[in-house]
């Protein structure tokens, strides 16, 4: 019998300052103790190996906060410790999330050698006045040479641009993919700018020293980068990850495709065995944690089938394979939990598409993935996409 398959999400909680968009679990400290934050990490690791035996591991992914501050000795230890509580497959996928500032860029060579071989890259913008307005810390010339240095040392090299910010047009922005398609990725992460409840920019908006670009752009720009990215032979996998055919990020796939994974570090999730996990999300409440009790966890709870499949069609339905409805009433024990009627409705105003019972989002539906969660689930009250997302998948 083969082993299943496991990811493991690594969460590093720094960086060096926080952009005003942000609402992930992203703290500015003035010094971290990294032998402490290493101990800390191997020791929830052994936690979630010791409930996860004989799993054959397929990727590892750090995100955070800004993973590339981590040292590399740290990264190293982590990856020595996860493949040897598992197995790793012959190709297996480690990614770590890094800032393209020139600091960072110098560890490139270093984090290669720790075992790291897949890159993703926080660019955002080609432009330093956009760079500004995000509040990020790294030039555009800095930017593109990250760029260089990380494609001489990683054998995958993805980056995230950040599209959508107040002025932008389909001009500008179509100039700007044009160039991102020249600089040689076979994976883009393109995210909206999105107002998030709680960071600098939503208390902006509430004060109307920013506007948001109106939704019927948005939109546009959406449909735009669609066609731009098909067309250059990345078309979107995922509503923001676009990819060459083999290129898709195997890690990410884990999530949508409701595989089980682990999450350490501060605020990491994880799904095990039908149960749902978080952990504490501020670092120094983690370290306690871990110190009391030998792992982070803050939350713990089992999944009843309907929430399983619940969520198996919310994520699953952000990808462009989509999910087979039938198969996930199959593997949770469940009636049907789809309306199919309804399901039939979408496909004709070309929002869905059906192949028995395999449904997929149109680029049209992706763009309204929510109000057909809420059109089509019968299994319950559908729970805002984003909502399920786990910390790393999103532009940082
Ligand atoms: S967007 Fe990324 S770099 Fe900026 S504060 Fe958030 S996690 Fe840190």
């Amino acid at each position: 019998m083969t082993a299943e398959p496991l990811a493991l999400y690594v969460h590093w909680p720094f960086c060096v300052s926080k952009c005003p968009y942000c609402d992930f679990n992203s703290h500015v400290r003035a010094t971290i103790d990294q032998t402490q934050w290493r101990d800390a990490l191997l020791a929830d690791l052994a936690h979630e190996a010791r409930l996860l035996p004989d799993r054959t591991l397929t990727s590892i992914f750090f995100g955070g906060g800004t993973p590339s501050l981590m040292d590399a000795s740290t990264v190293q230890a982590v990856i020595d410790a996860a493949t040897s509580h598992w197995q790793p497959t012959g190709d297996i996928e480690i990614t770590l999330e890094a800032n393209p500032n020139s600091v960072e860029a110098a560890r490139f060579a270093d984090l290669a050698v720790a075992g790291i071989n897949r890159v993703s890259l926080g660019l955002q913008s080609f432009n330093d006045k956009a760079l500004a307005f995000l509040g990020r810390a790294h030039s555009a010339s800095e930017g593109f040479a990250a760029l260089e240095t990380a494609q001489k040392n990683f054998r995958r090299v993805s980056f995230d641009l950040i599209y959508g910010l107040p002025g932008d047009t389909d001009d500008s922005w179509s100039m700007t993919l044009a160039q991102a398609l020249t600089l040689g990725t076979r994976h883009l992460s393109l995210y909206q700018l999105t107002i998030e409840p709680g960071t600098r920019f939503a208390s902006m908006v509430g004060k109307r020293e920013l506007e948001p670009l109106d939704a019927d752009s948005s939109a546009a720009l959406y449909e735009l980068t669609d066609a731009m990215t098909s067309g250059a032979g990345l078309p979107a996998y995922e509503i923001s990850n676009h990819a060459r055919p083999g290129q898709e990020s195997r890690h990410n796939l884990t999530y949508w495709r409701y595989g089980d994974y682990a999450g350490i570090g501060p605020g990491a999730h994880g799904r095990r065995l039908g149960m749902r996990m978080v952990r504490h999300k501020k670092p120094e409440n983690f370290l306690s944690a871990v110190k009391r009790n030998g792992h982070g966890i803050s939350e713990e709870a089992s999944l009843s089938p309907y929430e399983a499949a619940d969520e198996a069609l919310v994520m699953g339905l952000r990808l462009a394979e989509g999910v087979d409805a039938d198969a996930i009433a199959g593997r949770f024990g469940l009636g049907p939990i789809v309306n199919w009627p309804k399901v039939d409705q979408l496909v004709a105003s070309g929002h869905l598409t059906r192949t028995g019972s395999r449904i997929a989002p149109t680029a049209a539906g992706r763009l309204l993935l929510d109000h057909i969660l809420g059109e089509i689930a019968v299994v319950s009250p559908i729970s805002a996409a984003v909502e399920l997302m786990p910390e790393s998948v999103a532009a940082a």
